[in-house]
């Protein structure tokens, strides 16, 4: 069910639109004022669509444009319902940032079908955001996304003091598996290796497509013996998981997975990122389906 969010001091305004929103299939989230109804966008961060009067006590409905346009992280339709009319007031709302304008008194008719235009252009909205953000062949974070969640879980173990660690994982002789069975296998196989990363890391790990067939898991708050676990999870899981397919029956493949924690002498996210990078190829080197941490790897050299 869409929720719409209804910002206006008049309770018998608020009351009708509640009613009428309810019987087009909307969940109504209701406002006194612009103040409120930032605060209640603030905490539901799955509202998107919203209804605001003009003049309200504590921040007014122009005002309220003004801070939803501003906000870079989120996407808001916001339709101006007011009885300041005429041109010059639907001209000073489109430029403070509302979608639609629409005069009181209204006609039920045309706020439900504004509405539903609204309501279309808030799902092309998510679907862009989708793709820009996630991997399309595997559904996951794309490399651009995950280097930005890395950035953020960087920037709070600074601020935090709480430990972060990585995993580079890059599956094993991956090209031989296009070679011997063709590209569309190769796809599913990278498809298949996804699901199985999904299920094993913890939920507060993510994970994304850091280039063709490597792809980084991010945890933070690790404790030892937990990010050990996940990661051998995912290594074990991967050996044994085989991707059924009909044409070949069951295709295995393995993955190399080097990890790193961020620690003193690790300066930048890029330090963090090449020391797992190192520990990978480390793995690749002793012959690949294996796991291998760079602090191990230090010790010996
Ligand atoms: P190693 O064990 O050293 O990692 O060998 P490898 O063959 O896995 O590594 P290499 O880097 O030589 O080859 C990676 C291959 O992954 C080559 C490329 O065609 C394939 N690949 C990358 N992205 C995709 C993709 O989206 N789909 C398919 N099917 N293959 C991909
Ligand atoms: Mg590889
Ligand atoms: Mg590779």
């Amino acid at each position: 069910m869409t929720k719409v969010l209804v910002a206006d001091d008049d309770p018998v305004t608020v009351l009708l639109l509640t009613k009428t929103l309810a019987d087009w299939g909307y969940e109504v989230v209701q406002a006194e004022d612009g103040k409120q109804a930032w605060e209640a966008l603030i905490h539901d961060k799955s509202i998107r669509l919203v209804i605001v009067d003009w003049r309200m006590p504590e921040l007014d409905g122009i005002q309220l444009c003004q801070k939803l346009k501003a906000d870079s992280e989120r996407f808001y339709y916001v339709v101006m319902l007011t009885s300041n009319t005429g041109t010059d007031n639907l001209v000073k709302s489109i430029e403070a940032g509302a979608d639609d304008f629409i005069s009181k008194p209204f006609f039920p008719e045309e706020l439900r079908v504004r509405l539903r235009a609204g309501v279309r252009i808030l799902e092309q909205e998510s679907k862009l955001q989708f793709f820009a953000n996630h991997d399309e062949l595997t559904g996951i974070y794309n490399r651009r996304m995950i280097l930005s969640q890395l950035e953020k879980e960087w920037q709070r173990s600074e601020r935090e003091n709480i430990r972060l660690m990585v995993l580079l994982m890059d599956l094993d002789k991956f090209k031989s598996v296009n070679d011997q069975y063709g590209h569309d296998i190769g796809d599913r196989m990278l498809q298949h290796f996804c699901d199985i990363v999904s299920r094993c890391i913890r939920p507060y790990d993510v994970v994304g497509r850091y280039g063709g067939e490597e792809f980084l898991v991010i945890m933070p708050l690790s404790m030892d013996a937990d990010w050990h676990h996940a990661a051998e999870r995912v290594l074990t899981s991967v050996a044994e998981t085989p991707l059924v397919t009909q044409e070949f029956g069951e295709l295995h493949v393995t993955v190399s997975i080097g990890q790193a924690e961020k620690n003193s002498s690790c300066l930048r996210l890029e330090n963090l990122i090449d020391r797992a990078d190192q520990a990978m190829y480390a793995a690749k080197y002793r012959g690949g389906n294996r796991l291998v941490a760079f602090d191990d790897l230090e010790e010996r050299t």
